[in-house]
């Protein structure tokens, strides 16, 4: 007897998991298919925070921000090319997401910044440690709570349907047995293909060889299914390289180290850049040194400010002196420009006002406070923003743009959203909008069909 479900939802991401609690809690029975042995995706390594502007957290905190500015940075950052039909959902939709985790037990109410946003806006938990692990034990919590079903180690092989909507999967359990499951509503939250290398080749030869920051399961299988049944895509070619990796691990060095007041600084020993510019063009900026590397240095303030800096000292790959001296020496700097540099900096500060590269934002502290800290980084593969192509419904559109009813997405799956480059913490914020969208409407589909 195959098992029966309203919604069965492909992926235990962020996106995933909200899309299965909304559902839920629209009274729909639910299944989360997971092919990973264990829940959270890419979303468990997201680090800096969810963006949202106009929220109750950022009036709290005296911090005057509107929709408006967000939807244009956002816009902006994407090179213009985000859809702007769903860009506006996302940025209309984002205090109510933030509101939404909150009332699930979930509070993101400390505030920083990320590359090509004027203002604090980026959301994160109040110890200021990474937001994905946070995310996940929350959103878990909450699945457990509720009597939603997860499958783990179940690839999902075949989308099954019937005079063109959807009727049901195909699975592949642990046992390698294929199982069918019937159901109305699925909802693709499978994540990007970062982790495949072959396919990110394909779009972009350039990228052969960098490292990437996702996890395994990142190979983009949601998409090859959903075209199966004919979705359309857009933005495949869009792939974004995050500029901060550290390349003998690839572990992502948040965002939130700049934010809170880091530099980045060449092997010579000199600034070369706006750190706080978008993810695509501090890239290219460190792509463009002889080096073909950088160094993202801070100090004990940066440090206390941002739990994630204690992780990636504890991973062994931070650089730490007593002296900018030591520091300078330890990485073998010229230790004069290293000096000058962050006497320059610091000075930059005290004034806000960056004469070399035009920062405006985290010009936070001098750095002065020892112990100081170094870590060197280069670009690796990060996030694709390509993707099939939805409405502003979250259902799944065909080649030709008509709805395939009973398919929603949700997450980085889905393309158009941030055009031709992500801003950095609208990620988490698109997989709370859109995956909470997508299990509403999902559960409202398998009732009424
Ligand atoms: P998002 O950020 O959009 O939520 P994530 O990368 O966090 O995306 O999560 C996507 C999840 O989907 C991952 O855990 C991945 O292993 C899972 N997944 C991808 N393809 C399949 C598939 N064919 N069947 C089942 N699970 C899948």
């Amino acid at each position: 007897e195959p098992a029966c479900y309203d919604v069965v939802v492909i992926g235990s991401g962020g996106a995933g998991l909200a899309a299965a609690i909304q559902a839920s809690d629209r009274d729909a029975s639910v299944l989360i298919v997971e092919k990973m042995s264990t829940i959270g995706g890419n979303t468990i390594k997201a680090s800096v925070g969810m963006n949202a502007a106009g929220t109750r957290f950022q009036k709290l905190k005296g911090i005057d921000d509107c929709k408006e500015k967000f939807y244009q940075e956002s816009l902006k950052g994407g090179k213009g090319m985000n859809n702007p039909e769903l860009l506006r959902s996302f940025v209309n939709n984002a205090p109510e997401a933030i509101e939404w985790l909150a009332d699930r037990g979930i509070e993101l109410n400390d505030i920083t910044i990320t590359g090509g946003m004027s203002i604090d806006r980026t959301h994160r938990p109040a110890d200021r440690s990474a937001v994905g692990g946070f995310l996940i034990s929350g959103l878990l919590r909450n699945v457990n709570q509720r009597d939603i079903d997860v499958m783990l180690d179940t690839d999902v092989t075949e989308i099954l349907t019937e005079n063109g909507a959807v009727s049901g999967l195909r699975v592949k359990n642990e046992e390698n047995e294929i199982l069918t499951i019937h159901t109305k509503s699925i909802v693709m939250a499978s994540g990007g293909f970062s982790a495949n290398q072959e396919m990110v080749v394909k779009y972009r030869p350039e990228l052969k060889d960098f490292v990437t920051t996702n996890h395994k399961g990142a190979t983009g299988s949601g998409i090859a299914l959903l075209q199966s049944i004919n979705a359309g895509t857009v933005d495949m070619g869009e792939i974004q390289i995050h500029p901060t990796v550290e390349q003998t691990t690839s572990y992502l060095i948040s965002e939130a180290i700049r934010g809170g007041g880091a530099i980045l600084v060449s092997q010579k020993g000199e600034r070369f850049f706006n750190e706080m510019e978008t993810r695509d063009k501090v890239s290219a900026a460190i792509i463009g040194l002889p080096e073909h590397y950088a160094y993202i240095v801070f100090d004990e303030q940066v440090r206390l400010n941002n739990k994630a800096a204690d992780e990636y000292i504890g991973k062994g790959f931070v650089v730490s002196a007593d002296s900018p001296r030591q520091l300078a020496d330890k990485l073998g700097m010229d230790m004069h420009a290293f000096l000058a540099t962050l006497e320059r900096y610091n000075v930059f500060v005290e004034k806000q006002h960056d004469e070399d590269f035009g920062r405006q934002t985290a010009l936070r502290h001098p750095i002065h406070e020892g112990p100081f800290y170094a870590i060197r980084i280069a670009p690796g593969v990060h996030h694709t923003m390509g993707g099939v192509t939805v409405n502003t419904n979250t259902e799944v559109l065909d080649v030709n743009k008509q709805v395939i009813p009973g398919a929603f997405a949700a997450g980085e799956v889905v393309g158009g959203i941030h055009g031709g480059n992500r801003i950095g913490g609208n990620a988490v914020a698109d997989i709370i909008i859109f995956g909470t969208m997508a299990g509403r409407n999902a559960a409202y589909h398998a009732q009424r069909s």
